[in-house]
């Protein structure tokens, strides 16, 4: 993207407004922002650890103003994951076929069910393509990959704290939800039965990062 009327590499200016980029590899500067946003926000903190703080901060000479938090949860402590939970909670809900009631997480890959088959020279089990579907945990319903868009369509968020959706609004996506070819639900079952399989860290993270997905809208209207 040209940069018109930009002196400096680092901003866009449009005839309203500028946009700054900055946040992972360098400090946050201090200019007063309206609405600010934090993509990857938990890799900040290896640079520099006060980048998100500093980030909120940059938000303080507005009366109305909004931050927006994106990420992958990389573990279980994430701040985005910390975030997310003192927030609405909204798990984005895929509505179900059967009962017509919003009941599978698009995180759950629980309720995503398969057969596999050894692979003798490989050495691994494989899902047998085909045979994947999505289980309503509420009436049992059976779901193919082709009532998925359906399902998504007809989705919603569903917030465990909806007091909180007007001050502190969290959201969270799962796998479940895209409708990406690489995110179809057999890749899925494929990463859950190599996820399964093994301890390893790092192919525990890939599977976070790739089928469990989160990002956290925070408003704040200077109420603190
Ligand atoms: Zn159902």
């Amino acid at each position: 993207m040209t940069r018109p009327r930009a002196k400096r590499s680092d901003r866009y200016k449009f005839s309203n407004e500028i946009v700054h980029f900055q946040g992972s590899g360098q400090k946050i500067i201090s200019k007063s922002c309206q609405i600010v946003i934090g993509d990857e926000c938990d890799s900040w903190s290896a640079e520099h650890p006060q980048n998100v703080r500093d980030l909120m901060k940059r938000t303080r000479s507005y009366t109305s103003s909004m931050a927006f938090l994106c990420c992958s949860p990389s573990t279980q402590n994430a701040p985005i994951w910390e975030n997310f939970l003192k927030g609405s909670q909204g798990y984005f809900t895929l509505r179900c076929k059967g009962c017509n009631e919003l009941t599978m997480r698009s995180c759950d890959i629980k309720n995503l069910q398969f057969e596999s088959d050894y692979n003798e020279a490989l050495k691994i089990y494989i899902v047998r393509k085909g045979t994947e579907r999505l289980y309503c945990p509420i009436c049992g319903h059976e779901h193919k990959e082709e009532d998925k868009e359906w399902m998504i369509q007809n989705g919603d968020f569903v917030h465990l704290v909806p007091e909180m959706i007007d001050e502190r609004p969290s959201f969270q996506v799962g796998a479940l939800a895209s409708q990406l070819p690489s995110l179809c639900w057999s890749e899925i079952a494929n990463f859950a039965l190599e996820a399964g399989k093994t301890a390893d860290l790092e192919i525990q993270k890939q599977f976070d990062n790739s089928i469990r997905r989160t990002s956290l809208q925070t408003k704040d209207d200077k109420q603190r």
